[in-house]
């Protein structure tokens, strides 16, 4: 292995200082390897108990009126979520766009919306009209409220309670942290949030934003009383292999509802034709538990690392995880960019590309990103980005398999250690 390691230019200090690391990982792999077991088992499952044959894989053009292929997974998915409903489409471009078609579907001018998790995720600012943007769902006269977490990350119930009123119809609540410091929170967490808040208003509909948390754990936001659970198909469900799609698995009711915002009142569901991407839906479900057990060991494995070097590294080196992201202060402009290279050297699809921080839309600062995929944009893929400013944080994640993700961060390592910029 030393040798083969030596062909990508990776120095035998450095791979010496992974195994030592690696040795000590054994007891969390294992543990995720079984997560990943359940989770392949409840899919499989899945996939039988709703009849998925060589049919479904067909695909359809046109309207897409009696898509079988369409129709099943929409199914397998409510039975892998454990919902009533689910729509799950390459007419979804992205989860941004899951999000707003959940929203707006259920929200109504003179409704309210409340985030009692802080801040959104930042495309979703503009959806809600939190920054001004046209068609945004405060354009169409929905209220937005916000309770911020306490200091100490946890909900802050007394705020919650003042916040519901008789105009509140959604709750919504975002898993992952996104490109906040605040933790990511455990589905059991988001069940006690959302039973607190149907304590004080029963009809309210709880929406989570699942991203990046799927499979990580045994059950989902949907086990624990989530009306609607969203996501995007180019992250975790998708298993690297779909090419675009979104997916929102929930009550009959508001699935219907955002199958009428997504196509038009009157068609719903009926209209949507799959064209060839079937096969690729159906393959990336059933690969997801496993590639998020890679992308999870990969996480696992840089944080203990740089946390081994003196970083700071969220989450840390051994607290539970729920989702696939890790962030690492790297503390300087410098190292980030190198850490950023290394990623990319790793990468099977434009390794020869070296990342530069550039200016992005909507950002106050430079971003950097490394990212060699076969999917454009695909974050279940191994890459990393950050704002090019303190605390210099990169946030990585992805890795469709472990000894890939493996790699990309001894690169990663190596870079910085060839620069001087780390001493192992
Ligand atoms: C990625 C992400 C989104 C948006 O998904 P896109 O596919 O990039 O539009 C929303 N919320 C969270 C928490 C995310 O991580």
């Amino acid at each position: 292995m030393n040798d083969m390691y030596k062909k990508f230019g990776i120095a035998d200090k450095v791979t010496e200082f992974s195994e030592e690391i690696l040795a000590g990982l054994e007891e969390r792999f294992k543990k995720i390897d079984e997560t990943a077991e359940y989770n392949q088992m409840k899919v499989i499952r899945a996939m039988q108990d709703n009849r998925v044959s060589a049919a479904c894989f067909a695909g359809t053009t046109g309207y897409g009126y009696n898509d079988i292929g369409r129709d099943t997974l929409e199914s397998v998915y409510a039975s892998c979520f454990n919902t009533e409903a689910a729509l799950v489409r390459p007419q979804i471009t992205c989860g941004t766009h899951a999000l707003a078609t959940a929203l707006s579907a259920n929200l109504l001018p003179g409704d309210e919306l409340l985030s009692p998790v802080g801040k959104p995720y930042d495309t979703l600012e503009e959806v809600i009209g939190i920054r001004k943007s046209d068609c945004s769902l405060a354009e169409y006269g929905v209220v937005y409220r916000q309770v911020d977490l306490l200091p100490d990350g946890t909900f802050d119930y007394d705020g919650i309670r003042k916040a519901i009123n008789d105009k509140t119809k959604l709750v919504t609540i975002q898993r992952s942290k996104g490109y906040q410091m605040r933790p990511t929170f455990s589905v059991k967490q988001i069940g006690e949030l959302i039973a607190f808040v149907k304590s004080i208003k029963p009809d309210v509909i709880c929406m989570v934003d699942n991203c990046y948390g799927e499979f990580v754990d045994k059950i989902e936001p949907s086990d624990v009383g989530a009306d609607m659970t969203v996501g995007s198909l180019i992250k975790n469900p998708g298993g690297g292999l779909a090419p675009i799609g979104g997916y929102i698995c929930g009550s009959r009711r508001c699935i219907e509802r955002c199958s009428y915002r997504l196509s038009a009142p009157g068609l719903g569901r009926e209209v949507g034709a799959s064209l060839s991407v079937m096969t690729s839906l159906y393959q990336g479900l059933f690969l997801a538990p496993t590639v998020v057990a890679s992308a999870l060991k990969g996480a696992i494995f840089a944080a203990n690392i740089y946390q081994k070097l003196g970083f700071n590294v969220v989450p840390d080196a051994v607290e539970p995880r729920h989702d696939i992201i890790q962030s690492v202060e790297l503390g300087s402009a410098e190292r980030m960019i190198e850490f950023c290279r290394g990623i990319q050297k790793a990468a099977p699809v434009d390794s020869y590309v070296t990342p530069e921080p550039y200016a992005m839309p909507g950002y106050s600062s430079d971003v950097i990103m490394a990212a060699g995929a076969f999917v454009q944009g695909s974050s279940i893929e191994l890459s990393a980005d950050g704002p090019v400013r303190a605390p210099y944080a990169i946030y990585f994640q992805g890795g469709l398999t472990w000894p890939h993700a493996k790699l990309g961060i001894m690169m990663s390592l190596e870079m910085l250690y060839e620069k001087g910029l780390v001493s192992l």
